[in-house]
């Protein structure tokens, strides 16, 4: 039997990924802290390094998020993993039937996503979980070329408006580019960009995201890739 389209080259491009070095500042802060740890994980063994996409090599869906969290991801080594934000959203690709189990801990735990696929606009853990526009274009070309590895794509999920900045440039649509908001579409090529807030503690702690808001997002999706309307949600 033939791989499927793309599968064979996510292997490389996750390769150079994880090599990466391009970023100064990014790669002296992901090590630091890789160094010194936060004290509650201090037994444990951070990855310390950049954070390549996870989950189906073949998705419909493909959900950008801003970039690792320096104890979440940056310590477990697999995206939107260890961290109360990673809790939020595959948690709710669970309830939407995308993810095999809710809980997200550390690679090997036994999840696995079908349909989906999650990546970071920037991959490696930002200071203060502020990429500068410098580093954000610099990591652009990875996610570009990872959706580019990913021809079944039909909706692309942007968790907040740096995830969002990021599909549109990956995506290339003509100006002038809609602007992010929660619930926010816009149908480029065969592809509808779909925007939903970052499943940050900043937002769930305060209830500006809910878990019926991401909930709706995904249902929305997967109108979407099953040929529904734009604007019909
Ligand atoms: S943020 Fe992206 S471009 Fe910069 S060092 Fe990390 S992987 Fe490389």
């Amino acid at each position: 039997m033939s791989a499927r389209p793309g599968i064979a080259r996510h292997g490389a491009l996750e390769g150079r990924i994880v090599a990466c070095r391009a970023c100064p500042r990014l790669v002296a802060w992901r090590e630091e802290v890789a160094r010194t740890k936060r004290r509650s994980f201090a037994g444990e063994r951070y990855w310390g390094r950049p954070i390549p996409g996870f989950g189906d090599r073949d998705p419909w869906l493909f959900i950008v998020g801003l970039a690792p969290a320096a104890h979440g991801a940056n310590r477990t080594g697999r995206v939107f993993t260890g961290d109360r934000s990673g809790d939020f959203l595959f948690a709710a690709l669970h309830r939407a039937g995308l993810a095999s189990q809710p809980a997200s801990v550390r690679p090997g735990d036994g999840l696995e996503l079908t349909g989906c696929r999650v990546a970071a606009a920037v991959r490696c853990a930002p200071p203060a979980n502020a990429p500068t526009p410098d580093e954000r274009a610099r990591c652009l070309p990875y996610l570009r070329e990872e959706l580019a590895l990913c021809p079944g794509v039909r909706v692309v999920m942007a968790l907040g408006a740096v995830g969002w900045d990021a599909a549109l440039r990956a995506l290339a649509p003509p100006r002038p580019w809609p602007r992010f908001g929660h619930g926010a579409e816009a149908r480029i090529g065969g592809v509808t960009l779909l925007g939903c807030y970052h499943p940050s503690q900043q937002n769930t702690f305060t209830g500006r995201l809910t878990p019926a808001m991401m909930d709706e997002v995904l249902a929305r999706a997967r109108a979407l890739a099953d040929g529904a309307p734009e604007g019909a949600g």
